[in-house]
Protein backbone atom coordinates (compact mmCIF):
# COMPACT_ATOMS: atom_id res chain seq x y z
CA UNK A 1 0.00 0.00 0.00
CA UNK A 2 1.75 2.96 -0.74
CA UNK A 3 1.21 6.56 1.57
CA UNK A 4 -1.23 8.92 1.39
CA UNK A 5 -2.65 12.08 3.39
CA UNK A 6 -5.76 11.21 6.20
CA UNK A 7 -7.82 13.90 6.74
CA UNK A 8 -11.28 13.77 8.47
CA UNK A 9 -14.05 16.48 7.53
CA UNK A 10 -17.04 17.86 10.27
CA UNK A 11 -19.79 18.23 8.04
CA UNK A 12 -20.54 17.36 4.10
CA UNK A 13 -19.71 21.13 3.26
CA UNK A 14 -16.33 20.83 4.72
CA UNK A 15 -15.60 17.88 3.51
CA UNK A 16 -16.26 18.96 -0.59
CA UNK A 17 -14.34 22.24 0.31
CA UNK A 18 -11.32 19.87 1.32
CA UNK A 19 -11.86 17.33 -1.29
CA UNK A 20 -11.72 19.63 -4.04
CA UNK A 21 -8.37 21.50 -2.63
CA UNK A 22 -6.61 17.88 -3.14
CA UNK A 23 -5.61 15.64 -5.97
CA UNK A 24 -6.06 11.97 -6.92
CA UNK A 25 -8.33 12.11 -3.21
CA UNK A 26 -11.18 9.60 -2.17
CA UNK A 27 -13.88 9.90 0.49
CA UNK A 28 -13.57 7.07 3.15
CA UNK A 29 -16.67 5.41 4.36
CA UNK A 30 -16.27 2.14 6.04
CA UNK A 31 -13.45 1.56 3.64
CA UNK A 32 -14.95 -2.20 3.60
CA UNK A 33 -14.04 -1.63 -0.38
CA UNK A 34 -11.61 1.02 -0.81
CA UNK A 35 -9.58 -0.13 1.86
CA UNK A 36 -8.96 -3.63 0.14
CA UNK A 37 -8.77 -1.86 -2.89
CA UNK A 38 -5.71 0.04 -1.21
CA UNK A 39 -4.27 -2.97 -0.45
CA UNK A 40 -4.25 -4.09 -3.71
CA UNK A 41 -2.82 -1.56 -5.28
CA UNK A 42 -5.58 -1.54 -7.71
CA UNK A 43 -7.20 1.94 -5.84
CA UNK A 44 -3.96 4.77 -5.39
CA UNK A 45 -5.49 7.56 -3.71
CA UNK A 46 -2.90 10.26 -2.64
CA UNK A 47 -4.72 11.89 -0.50
CA UNK A 48 -8.34 10.33 2.17
CA UNK A 49 -10.75 12.82 3.20
CA UNK A 50 -12.80 10.65 6.09
CA UNK A 51 -16.60 11.36 6.08
CA UNK A 52 -17.67 8.94 8.62
CA UNK A 53 -17.74 11.77 11.61
CA UNK A 54 -20.24 14.12 9.49
CA UNK A 55 -23.93 14.16 10.70
CA UNK A 56 -25.04 12.06 8.21
CA UNK A 57 -26.27 8.94 10.31
CA UNK A 58 -29.92 9.36 10.56
CA UNK A 59 -32.88 7.66 9.89
CA UNK A 60 -35.85 9.93 9.50
CA UNK A 61 -39.02 10.38 7.27
CA UNK A 62 -39.52 12.77 4.94
CA UNK A 63 -42.77 14.90 4.35
CA UNK A 64 -43.77 12.82 1.41
CA UNK A 65 -44.15 9.78 3.37
CA UNK A 66 -40.69 8.05 2.38
CA UNK A 67 -37.97 7.80 4.63
CA UNK A 68 -34.50 9.29 4.16
CA UNK A 69 -31.73 7.44 5.55
CA UNK A 70 -28.07 9.47 5.98
CA UNK A 71 -25.09 8.31 3.56
CA UNK A 72 -22.93 7.84 7.13
CA UNK A 73 -25.63 5.17 8.20
CA UNK A 74 -24.43 1.46 9.22
CA UNK A 75 -25.61 -1.36 6.75
CA UNK A 76 -26.53 -3.08 10.00
CA UNK A 77 -28.18 0.10 11.27
CA UNK A 78 -30.31 0.35 8.23
CA UNK A 79 -31.61 -3.53 8.36
CA UNK A 80 -32.52 -3.42 11.59
CA UNK A 81 -34.56 -0.35 11.93
CA UNK A 82 -38.51 -1.22 12.35
CA UNK A 83 -39.51 1.41 9.89
CA UNK A 84 -37.22 -0.55 6.75
CA UNK A 85 -38.50 -3.79 8.17
CA UNK A 86 -41.91 -2.69 8.11
CA UNK A 87 -42.34 -0.61 5.06
CA UNK A 88 -39.32 -2.14 2.98
CA UNK A 89 -38.43 -5.57 3.62
CA UNK A 90 -36.72 -6.23 0.68
CA UNK A 91 -34.11 -3.64 1.84
CA UNK A 92 -33.84 -5.17 5.05
CA UNK A 93 -33.33 -8.66 3.66
CA UNK A 94 -31.38 -7.57 1.23
CA UNK A 95 -28.77 -5.86 3.21
CA UNK A 96 -29.26 -8.98 5.68
CA UNK A 97 -27.84 -11.53 2.76
CA UNK A 98 -24.88 -10.01 2.18
CA UNK A 99 -21.26 -9.82 3.42
CA UNK A 100 -20.64 -10.63 7.06
CA UNK A 101 -21.74 -9.22 10.25
CA UNK A 102 -18.76 -7.54 11.10
CA UNK A 103 -18.56 -5.80 7.48
CA UNK A 104 -22.41 -4.88 7.89
CA UNK A 105 -21.62 -3.33 11.01
CA UNK A 106 -18.81 -1.37 9.04
CA UNK A 107 -20.24 -0.60 6.21
CA UNK A 108 -22.08 2.82 5.41
CA UNK A 109 -24.67 3.22 2.68
CA UNK A 110 -22.96 5.61 0.49
CA UNK A 111 -20.37 3.00 0.42
CA UNK A 112 -22.15 0.34 -0.24
CA UNK A 113 -23.52 2.40 -3.46
CA UNK A 114 -19.74 3.27 -4.74
CA UNK A 115 -18.80 -0.44 -4.30
CA UNK A 116 -16.89 -1.56 -6.81
CA UNK A 117 -16.78 -4.86 -9.24
CA UNK A 118 -15.78 -8.21 -7.98
CA UNK A 119 -14.26 -9.32 -11.45
CA UNK A 120 -10.96 -12.01 -10.87
CA UNK A 121 -9.27 -9.63 -13.24
CA UNK A 122 -10.24 -6.34 -12.11
CA UNK A 123 -8.41 -7.28 -8.84
CA UNK A 124 -5.55 -8.88 -10.58
CA UNK A 125 -2.56 -6.02 -11.95
CA UNK A 126 -1.39 -9.06 -14.24
CA UNK A 127 -4.49 -9.27 -15.89
CA UNK A 128 -6.22 -6.84 -18.83
CA UNK A 129 -8.99 -4.60 -17.71
CA UNK A 130 -10.68 -2.04 -19.31
CA UNK A 131 -12.34 -0.96 -15.67
CA UNK A 132 -8.63 -0.33 -14.21
CA UNK A 133 -6.80 0.57 -17.07
CA UNK A 134 -8.71 1.82 -20.15
CA UNK A 135 -8.03 0.67 -23.40
CA UNK A 136 -6.30 -2.23 -22.03
CA UNK A 137 -8.83 -4.95 -23.02
CA UNK A 138 -11.11 -7.48 -20.87
CA UNK A 139 -9.41 -10.84 -19.85
CA UNK A 140 -12.78 -11.95 -18.60
CA UNK A 141 -14.48 -12.10 -22.22
CA UNK A 142 -12.52 -15.32 -23.05
CA UNK A 143 -11.56 -16.01 -19.18
CA UNK A 144 -13.39 -17.65 -16.57
CA UNK A 145 -16.46 -15.57 -16.32
CA UNK A 146 -18.42 -17.92 -14.30
CA UNK A 147 -19.98 -14.74 -12.11
CA UNK A 148 -20.28 -12.15 -15.04
CA UNK A 149 -22.74 -10.18 -16.90
CA UNK A 150 -25.59 -11.81 -18.76
CA UNK A 151 -27.39 -8.45 -19.28
CA UNK A 152 -26.04 -4.97 -19.63
CA UNK A 153 -22.87 -5.91 -20.51
CA UNK A 154 -20.66 -4.23 -23.43
CA UNK A 155 -17.79 -6.10 -25.62
CA UNK A 156 -15.30 -3.51 -23.39
CA UNK A 157 -16.72 -5.10 -19.77
CA UNK A 158 -19.36 -7.79 -18.78
CA UNK A 159 -18.45 -7.07 -15.07
CA UNK A 160 -21.31 -7.21 -12.21
CA UNK A 161 -22.20 -5.32 -9.54
CA UNK A 162 -21.55 -6.44 -6.78
CA UNK A 163 -24.33 -4.91 -4.05
CA UNK A 164 -27.48 -6.53 -2.01
CA UNK A 165 -28.60 -3.06 -0.90
CA UNK A 166 -28.62 -1.35 -4.34
CA UNK A 167 -30.54 -3.87 -5.88
CA UNK A 168 -33.40 -3.13 -3.15
CA UNK A 169 -32.74 0.75 -4.09
CA UNK A 170 -33.19 -0.15 -7.88
CA UNK A 171 -36.49 -1.85 -7.03
CA UNK A 172 -37.98 0.68 -4.93
CA UNK A 173 -37.39 3.48 -6.76
CA UNK A 174 -34.95 5.40 -4.47
CA UNK A 175 -33.30 8.93 -4.95
CA UNK A 176 -29.62 9.57 -4.17
CA UNK A 177 -28.74 13.05 -2.45
CA UNK A 178 -25.56 14.41 -3.50
CA UNK A 179 -23.95 17.54 -2.15
CA UNK A 180 -20.67 18.67 -4.15
CA UNK A 181 -18.81 22.16 -5.62
CA UNK A 182 -21.70 22.97 -7.27
CA UNK A 183 -24.25 22.49 -4.60
CA UNK A 184 -26.85 19.97 -3.75
CA UNK A 185 -28.33 17.88 -6.14
CA UNK A 186 -30.63 14.92 -6.63
CA UNK A 187 -30.32 11.66 -8.95
CA UNK A 188 -32.83 9.17 -9.40
CA UNK A 189 -31.41 5.40 -8.34
CA UNK A 190 -31.93 4.00 -11.34
CA UNK A 191 -29.90 6.42 -13.16
CA UNK A 192 -26.96 6.63 -10.75
CA UNK A 193 -24.77 3.76 -12.04
CA UNK A 194 -23.98 3.47 -15.54
CA UNK A 195 -23.62 0.84 -18.11
CA UNK A 196 -20.18 -0.14 -19.19
CA UNK A 197 -20.72 0.78 -23.31
CA UNK A 198 -16.80 1.63 -24.70
CA UNK A 199 -16.69 3.74 -21.26
CA UNK A 200 -16.41 0.75 -18.28
CA UNK A 201 -13.73 3.13 -15.97
CA UNK A 202 -17.20 5.19 -15.67
CA UNK A 203 -19.53 3.47 -13.52
CA UNK A 204 -21.54 6.67 -11.66
CA UNK A 205 -23.36 10.01 -12.60
CA UNK A 206 -21.57 11.88 -9.73
CA UNK A 207 -19.36 14.63 -10.91
CA UNK A 208 -15.50 15.62 -9.63
CA UNK A 209 -16.05 15.86 -5.88
CA UNK A 210 -19.36 15.34 -5.71
CA UNK A 211 -20.51 13.03 -2.05
CA UNK A 212 -23.22 10.81 -1.24
CA UNK A 213 -25.12 12.72 1.86
CA UNK A 214 -28.28 10.45 1.48
CA UNK A 215 -30.72 8.01 0.00
CA UNK A 216 -34.40 8.78 0.14
CA UNK A 217 -36.90 5.72 -0.15
CA UNK A 218 -40.62 7.09 -1.77
CA UNK A 219 -43.42 6.30 0.48
CA UNK A 220 -44.38 2.80 -1.69
CA UNK A 221 -47.23 1.70 0.93
CA UNK A 222 -47.54 -1.78 -1.23
CA UNK A 223 -43.83 -2.12 -0.68
CA UNK A 224 -44.76 -4.19 2.53
CA UNK A 225 -45.10 -7.00 0.21
CA UNK A 226 -41.82 -7.50 -0.89
CA UNK A 227 -39.10 -10.03 -0.62
CA UNK A 228 -35.13 -10.35 -1.64
CA UNK A 229 -33.84 -13.75 -2.62
CA UNK A 230 -29.95 -14.10 -3.27
CA UNK A 231 -28.83 -17.28 -4.96
CA UNK A 232 -25.44 -17.77 -4.35
CA UNK A 233 -22.41 -20.43 -3.85
CA UNK A 234 -22.32 -20.81 0.13
CA UNK A 235 -25.09 -19.90 2.44
CA UNK A 236 -23.47 -17.01 3.78
CA UNK A 237 -20.62 -14.38 2.69
CA UNK A 238 -20.92 -14.98 -1.40
CA UNK A 239 -21.80 -12.54 -3.85
CA UNK A 240 -24.82 -13.17 -5.59
CA UNK A 241 -24.98 -15.69 -8.73
CA UNK A 242 -28.61 -14.12 -8.96
CA UNK A 243 -31.01 -11.88 -6.91
CA UNK A 244 -34.42 -10.77 -7.21
CA UNK A 245 -35.78 -7.78 -5.22
CA UNK A 246 -39.73 -8.03 -5.80
CA UNK A 247 -42.88 -6.36 -4.55
CA UNK A 248 -46.45 -6.75 -5.95
CA UNK A 249 -49.87 -4.75 -5.04
CA UNK A 250 -52.58 -7.40 -5.54
CA UNK A 251 -55.99 -6.48 -6.01
CA UNK A 252 -58.86 -9.08 -6.70
CA UNK A 253 -56.15 -11.31 -8.18
CA UNK A 254 -54.92 -8.57 -10.44
CA UNK A 255 -51.55 -7.09 -10.19
CA UNK A 256 -51.82 -3.55 -9.98
CA UNK A 257 -48.34 -2.67 -9.53
CA UNK A 258 -45.27 -4.61 -9.20
CA UNK A 259 -41.60 -3.37 -8.89
CA UNK A 260 -38.73 -6.11 -9.86
CA UNK A 261 -34.71 -5.47 -10.06
CA UNK A 262 -31.86 -7.99 -10.28
CA UNK A 263 -28.99 -8.41 -8.90
CA UNK A 264 -25.78 -10.71 -10.11
CA UNK A 265 -26.55 -10.48 -13.69
CA UNK A 266 -25.40 -6.83 -14.79
CA UNK A 267 -22.62 -3.95 -14.41
CA UNK A 268 -25.46 -2.32 -12.55
CA UNK A 269 -28.23 -2.86 -10.00
CA UNK A 270 -30.93 -4.28 -12.85
CA UNK A 271 -34.33 -2.71 -12.55
CA UNK A 272 -37.04 -5.61 -14.67
CA UNK A 273 -38.89 -3.04 -16.75
CA UNK A 274 -39.78 -5.69 -19.21
CA UNK A 275 -40.94 -7.94 -16.54
CA UNK A 276 -42.44 -5.26 -14.95
CA UNK A 277 -44.39 -3.99 -18.33
CA UNK A 278 -46.06 -7.36 -18.75
CA UNK A 279 -46.73 -7.76 -14.89
CA UNK A 280 -48.93 -4.30 -14.31
CA UNK A 281 -52.38 -5.09 -15.02
CA UNK A 282 -52.08 -8.60 -15.63
CA UNK A 283 -53.49 -11.36 -13.72
CA UNK A 284 -51.29 -12.96 -10.36
CA UNK A 285 -50.39 -16.12 -11.99
CA UNK A 286 -47.50 -18.51 -12.37
CA UNK A 287 -47.94 -18.36 -15.87
CA UNK A 288 -47.94 -14.16 -15.71
CA UNK A 289 -44.90 -14.84 -13.74
CA UNK A 290 -42.76 -16.96 -16.02
CA UNK A 291 -44.09 -14.33 -19.43
CA UNK A 292 -42.46 -11.54 -17.40
CA UNK A 293 -39.16 -13.84 -16.82
CA UNK A 294 -39.28 -14.68 -20.41
CA UNK A 295 -39.51 -10.72 -21.52
CA UNK A 296 -36.78 -9.65 -18.90
CA UNK A 297 -34.34 -12.08 -20.36
CA UNK A 298 -34.93 -11.84 -24.18
CA UNK A 299 -31.84 -10.28 -24.24
CA UNK A 300 -29.72 -11.98 -22.12
CA UNK A 301 -26.17 -13.75 -23.34
CA UNK A 302 -24.41 -15.81 -21.85
CA UNK A 303 -20.70 -16.43 -21.98
CA UNK A 304 -18.87 -19.45 -21.66
CA UNK A 305 -18.97 -20.21 -18.05
CA UNK A 306 -22.11 -18.21 -17.08
CA UNK A 307 -25.25 -19.40 -19.34
CA UNK A 308 -26.36 -20.99 -16.26
CA UNK A 309 -27.31 -17.57 -15.30
CA UNK A 310 -29.93 -17.15 -17.56
CA UNK A 311 -32.28 -20.01 -16.66
CA UNK A 312 -31.31 -19.14 -12.89
CA UNK A 313 -32.38 -15.68 -13.17
CA UNK A 314 -35.97 -16.91 -14.98
CA UNK A 315 -36.63 -19.67 -12.42
CA UNK A 316 -36.03 -17.52 -9.83
CA UNK A 317 -38.06 -14.31 -10.65
CA UNK A 318 -40.82 -16.86 -11.28
CA UNK A 319 -40.50 -18.40 -7.98
CA UNK A 320 -40.18 -14.97 -5.94
CA UNK A 321 -43.18 -13.72 -7.58
CA UNK A 322 -45.22 -16.77 -6.96
CA UNK A 323 -44.19 -16.54 -3.25
CA UNK A 324 -45.32 -12.92 -2.99
CA UNK A 325 -48.56 -13.57 -4.77
CA UNK A 326 -49.48 -16.54 -2.32
CA UNK A 327 -52.24 -15.53 -0.25
CA UNK A 328 -50.89 -17.49 2.91
CA UNK A 329 -48.10 -15.56 3.34
CA UNK A 330 -49.60 -12.06 2.95
CA UNK A 331 -52.80 -12.31 4.01
FE1 LIG B 1 -12.06 -5.49 -16.22
FE2 LIG B 1 -14.66 -5.48 -16.71
FE3 LIG B 1 -13.13 -7.09 -18.05
FE4 LIG B 1 -13.51 -7.54 -15.45
S1 LIG B 1 -15.05 -7.65 -17.02
S2 LIG B 1 -11.56 -7.63 -16.59
S3 LIG B 1 -13.70 -5.44 -14.69
S4 LIG B 1 -13.02 -4.86 -18.11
Amino acid sequence: MRNFLYSRAGTAQEAVSLISTLSNAKFLGGGTNLVDLMRENIEQPDALVDVTRLPLSGITETAEGGIAIGAEVRNSTVANHPLIRQRYPMLSQGILCGASGQIRNMATVGGNIMQRTRCYYFYDEAARCNKRNPGAGCDAIDGFNRIHAILGASEHCIATHPSDLCVALAALDATVRVDGPDGPRTIAFNDFHSLPGETPHIETALRANELITAVELPSLPFAKRSLYRKIRDRASYAFALVSVAAALEIENGTMRNARVALGGVAPKPWRAWEAERVLSGAPATPETFRRAADAELANARGYRDNRFKIELARRTISSVLSELAAPEVWQ
